[in-house]
């Protein structure tokens, strides 16, 4: 993604523009009030802004959300739609070399507040749930193709297939073996 400059910001800022709500927020020194490009609050001086690259940036240097642009994404509501989008982000990256920390910079989070969040919403780690959603993949693979058990390891984005033995462990709580077996029963 390319860096903007300040300049680029504050046009942006001018135009509400709405491709950018995922880059950066805005505060206004006046008010103590952090916003969204996209606000359709009346535009600050430029001089009285401060740009940061997150939320959370904003808010640890004292900052409130903007009611207006930021009001429906707090608390509970703002919890609720990180786990949707990380559960999105997994179930069309997990083949990728996906893990917390690409998350979390895609998202303008820390790793630490994401895998905290994502932990308390769902009692998974971002970790395993990127495991059960290999594996879940591998099992219809299993079912539904004619690939190898390694071929099926390496597609569905497990580094080695021993992570694929050892997520049915855990996930299914039966051997890999063992589920294709009961699996050719029916
Ligand atoms: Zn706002």
């Amino acid at each position: 993604m390319k860096t903007l400059t300040p300049h680029e910001k504050y046009q942006a800022v001018l135009q509400n523009n709405v491709t950018y709500d995922d880059q950066f927020f805005y505060s206004v020194r006046t008010t103590g009030i952090y916003c969204k490009p996209s606000c359709p609050s009346k535009p600050p001086k430029e001089e009285n802004i401060v740009f940061f690259l997150t939320a959370e940036s904003a808010q640890q240097a004292g900052f409130r959300p903007c009611k207006r642009c930021l009001g429906s994404l707090y608390g509970k509501a703002l919890h609720e739609y990180m786990v949707r989008t990380i559960k999105d982000m997994v179930h069309r990256d997990f083949a990728s070399s996906l893990n917390t920390t690409i998350i979390a910079s895609h998202m303008h989070y820390s790793p630490s507040y994401v895998h905290r969040v994502f932990k308390q919403q769902t009692s998974y780690t971002i970790h395993a749930y990127i495991k059960k959603t290999r594996m879940e993949q591998a099992k219809y693979l299993l079912q539904h193709s004619s690939f190898s058990r390694l071929e099926i390891a390496y597609h569905v984005g497990f580094k080695h297939p021993s992570q694929l033995y050892e997520a049915f462990k855990e996930f299914q709580h039966c051997t890999l073996t063992e589920f294709v077996q009961e699996s050719i029963k029916f």
